[in-house]
Formats: structure tokens, C-alpha cells, sequence
């Protein structure tokens, strides 16, 4: 068989086992997997020896250029999928929000056109649903266009973006119907409002500052919601998934709910395994604001434990990256702070770092989480998220403990500060590929923006 690239001798991580192998690609595609691949002349090789090889990660859940909290999310198509390669990212799904009174293609549109001519990596959207009475009757034109995820937000009034209970029980009625998922952004509306509103005054604005951003979200904001949420699910048999989850609280209920066969699946976020509520008491804590709120470290505990028990299916970064002079739009107000963070390029990165190698979970099950679950359930499988024979050509390969420190300044993301600024990390890619071809190269990306491409999906979700 001929080559076009032979990735030589690495520690290769793929569904049927872990070990040294090579990797032949053909094309955009795997072609071999196994030891000693025969090359050609005209053959690339590229040496892994002493490296981990692992398919390119699937980061679902991102915000690019995202107008939010009065101003634009600072990454944009151009920025933010850079900053994934060089962090092992190969595929993004962002979330298409209608804006003002637009249907569901055009928010699709919109967000293309974000897209076209500036990514790098391949890329998708969840599809958002922020009226259901007008939306509800588009779901089916945007599944027969290629999208099989849809998104409702339980808080968020202001913006116009909130569901009901109402909207959450038909839409998921539709998702059992068209073999879809909804994915819920799970915060009890009401008594969050109630609690911001009981300590919006100048007084404890003055006292406390940043840290009302954390003593308004306790964890029954978020475990209720998943709760009630969890019912619609179950009474409806639409396939539900829980962005971002946060709490030990939500992680009960979610097996509790696996276990009695709702078909129900969560996600967290990388910071909020490794960060904790602290944070707020820094002198620069607001710019660790983000929705949901960081928690306490016994919730980051019972979320490891739950990516190893099963019940959290996926890692991801709801990166939504503000800098430090947006940030400061807050001028004391906690409740003006532009919620979230980069995270793109430091996903894999800070889940090796303090997962893998802190023993926390097995490279496997890294390589599960990151790739291969989030492919599967967003209905990119076998496309994606695994290194086997006629899959992309999507890999990551990176050295096993050889360190670097975060520094935004030298980073690819537009961020101009990091939530792990200083920390020494292992898991940066040294080569990225994305279909056969090399977009990371020495820790550089290389790769040339607008190569990306939009990938249409026919399915969602993990059944039986
Ligand atoms: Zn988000």
C-alpha cells in the first residue's frame, strides 16, 4: 500500500488498544495501522518515537466572536481554531444563536459565515432554540440540512435566549422524534434572579465585589434545573445533554437518571475540574467569571470521579474568551462582568497535565472523553474521534511529560490573560494534522486559515 504520510513509532492510542505502532495515511484518511508501515520516496514520515499518538480532540462546546454581555467574545474563527490545533484540537462545535427575531437558518448562516475563510480545524454547530413558538416548527428543515443537536437555555431572560419549561418538554418530544439531542444550559432561573436581585445593593457590591458572583450561585441553582430537566427527559424519551455541568449535586442526579435508563448525558469543562470558587477572593478574581460558576474543590472531586465512573461523558471548555478591558466593563458591578474564558488551547493540555498524570484517569479514558464519547454522541463517529483505518487523519501527537508554561502572550488565543497564566503543563501538541495534513509543526501552527471545513451530520446521541 502506498503512504503519503507514515507516522512513525509512537505510542498509538486507538479503540482496539493501546501500543507502538505507525500510522499510514492516504489521502485525508487512515489508511494502516501497525508496526513497520512500508514508505515510499516520495512518502512523509514524521517521527513520534517516544510520543503519545491520539486521534485530534473534539472540543463541543465552544463560543467564537459571540456577541455576549454587551460586547463580542474576543476569539474569533481565525484565533480560536488556532489556538485548538496547537492544543491537539482537530474539530469545534460552537452554538448558532438567533439573533433579534432570526429562524433557525438564519442563525445557521450567520454563524457559516463566522466560519468561511478563516478556520482552521473542521467545524459544526449546535443549533440554538431561543423562541420556541416560532423555532419549534424549523427543527425539522435544520435536521434534514445537517444538524442534530439543538441547544436551549434555561436562564438568560435578558437576552432573549431563555426556555421554559414548556419549550424544554416539546422540544424534546421533537429530539425522541427525530433521533436528535438537546443540549441545556441546567440554572434555576427564577431564584437566581432572586438572589442576585437580594444582593445587588451598593453595600455588598462595596463588601464583597467579585465574590457575589459566587455566593449568588450556589449549587441548587444548577442541580435543580438538571433535576427538573432530567423529568422532561424522562417522561418525553428525548436524549438530553447537560453542558457544563458543575456540581457534585447535578453528577448524583445524572447517574441516578443513567441508571433508571433516561437518556441523559453530561458534560464538564476543564476548569471546572481544576479550578475552584477561590479564585474570587484574587485581586483580578472577576475575570474568572463564567456561567455556570466555578465551584468547591469537592465538586471538581466528584466530577473526576464521574469521568471515571461514566456518568460525565465528555471534557470540554465553553471557551468564551473576553480580555482584560472587556472584563473591566464590570466596574464593580458583578452582575456586569462578561461571563467566560479562553480554554480552547489549554483543554487537553490541563486534562494530560492533571488527569492523566496525576492519576487521575487512565490516557485511555482521556482520549475517551476528548475524542472519541464527544464524536460518537454528536453523531461524528466513525468520522472522527478515533484513530482507526478509514477515519480522518486527525491526530495529535505529544510528548509524555515535556512541559510548558502558560504564557497568553505567546499563546495562539486573542486572550490577553489565562485562567492557568504560570502553570507548568504537559499535552501541548507538537504536531497536529487535520485530514493528512500538518497544521501544527514543532509546537507552531503552520497550517493556513480557511481550511476548515463544515461537517454535516445525519445523527446524535447514544442509544441503548
Ligand atoms: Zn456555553
Amino acid at each position: 500500500m502506498r503512504f503519503d504520510t507514515v507516522v512513525r513509532g509512537g505510542n498509538v492510542v486507538t479503540p482496539r488498544g493501546t501500543s507502538v505502532a505507525d500510522v499510514g495515511i492516504s489521502g485525508e484518511k487512515i489508511a494502516a495501522i501497525g508496526p513497520d508501515l512500508e514508505a515510499s520516496p516520495a512518502t512523509k514520515l514524521i517521527d513520534a518515537t517516544g510520543h503519545h499518538v491520539i486521534p485530534g480532540v473534539l472540543d463541543v462546546h465552544v463560543h467564537l466572536e459571540l456577541p455576549f454581555c454587551g460586547t463580542v467574545s474576543a476569539d474569533d474563527y481565525r484565533t480560536g481554531t488556532r489556538a485548538g490545533a496547537r492544543g491537539g484540537v482537530t474539530t469545534l462545535i460552537d452554538f448558532a444563536i438567533p439573533y433579534a427575531n432570526d429562524s433557525l437558518a438564519q442563525a445557521a448562516d450567520n454563524w457559516m459565515a463566522k466560519a468561511e475563510g478563516k478556520a482552521l480545524i473542521d467545524y459544526t454547530f449546535h443549533i440554538c432554540i431561543t423562541r420556541y413558538n416560532e423555532h419549534r416548527d424549523q427543527i425539522k428543515g435544520m435536521v434534514d440540512r445537517g444538524f442534530t443537536t439543538f441547544k436551549e437555555f434555561m436562564i438568560y431572560e435578558s437576552e432573549g435566549w431563555q426556555s421554559d419549561d414548556r419549550a424544554l418538554f416539546g422540544t424534546l418530544e421533537k429530539m425522541k422524534e427525530y433521533g436528535t439531542m438537546l443540549l441545556v444550559h441546567a440554572e434555576s432561573s427564577r431564584v437566581l434572579d432572586e438572589l442576585i436581585a437580594r444582593h445587588h445593593t451598593p453595600e455588598l457590591m462595596k463588601q464583597y465585589g467579585a465574590r457575589l458572583h459566587r455566593m449568588t450561585r450556589p449549587n441548587f441553582i444548577e442541580s435543580e434545573a438538571i433535576q427538573r430537566v432530567v423529568t422532561w427527559s424522562e417522561v418525553t424519551g428525548g436524549q438530553l445533554y447537560i453542558v457544563h455541568m458543575s456540581t457534585a449535586e447535578g453528577t448524583e442526579i445524572v447517574k441516578a437518571a443513567q441508571k433508571r435508563g433516561v437518556p441523559v448525558l453530561a458534560e464538564t469543562c476543564a476548569q471546572y475540574l481544576v479550578l475552584d470558587d477561590s479564585v474570587f477572593d484574587r485581586d483580578d478574581g472577576h475575570l474568572f467569571a463564567c456561567c455556570p460558576q466555578l465551584k468547591k474543590p469537592a465538586d471538581s472531586e466528584r466530577l473526576w470521579q464521574g469521568l471515571k465512573g461514566g456518568e460525565v461523558s465528555v471534557i470540554s471548555t465553553d471557551t468564551c474568551t473576553f480580555n482584560r478591558d472587556q472584563k473591566a466593563m464590570w466596574e464593580g458591578d458583578w452582575t456586569k462582568i462578561p461571563m467566560g474564558m479562553p480554554g480552547l488551547e489549554t483543554l487537553m493540555p490541563v486534562t494530560y497535565t492533571h488527569g492523566v498524570l496525576k492519576n487521575r484517569i487512565s490516557l485511555d479514558e482521556m482520549v475517551m472523553k476528548l475524542c472519541t464519547n464527544p464524536a460518537k454522541i454528536m453523531g461524528l463517529y466513525p468520522r472522527k474521534g478515533a484513530i482507526e483505518v478509514g477515519a480522518d487523519a486527525d491526530i495529535a501527537i505529544f510528548h509524555p511529560n515535556t512541559t510548558m508554561k502558560v504564557e497568553c502572550a505567546t499563546m495562539e488565543t486573542n486572550a490577553d490573560w489565562s485562567p492557568f497564566q504560570g502553570w507548568d503543563l504537559a499535552g501541548f501538541a507538537r504536531t497536529t494534522l487535520s485530514r493528512g495534513e500538518v497544521i501544527v509543526d514543532d509546537y507552531a501552527v503552520v497550517g493556513k486559515e480557511g481550511r476548515g471545513q463544515w461537517l454535516p451530520r445525519t445523527s446524535a446521541g447514544l442509544k441503548g
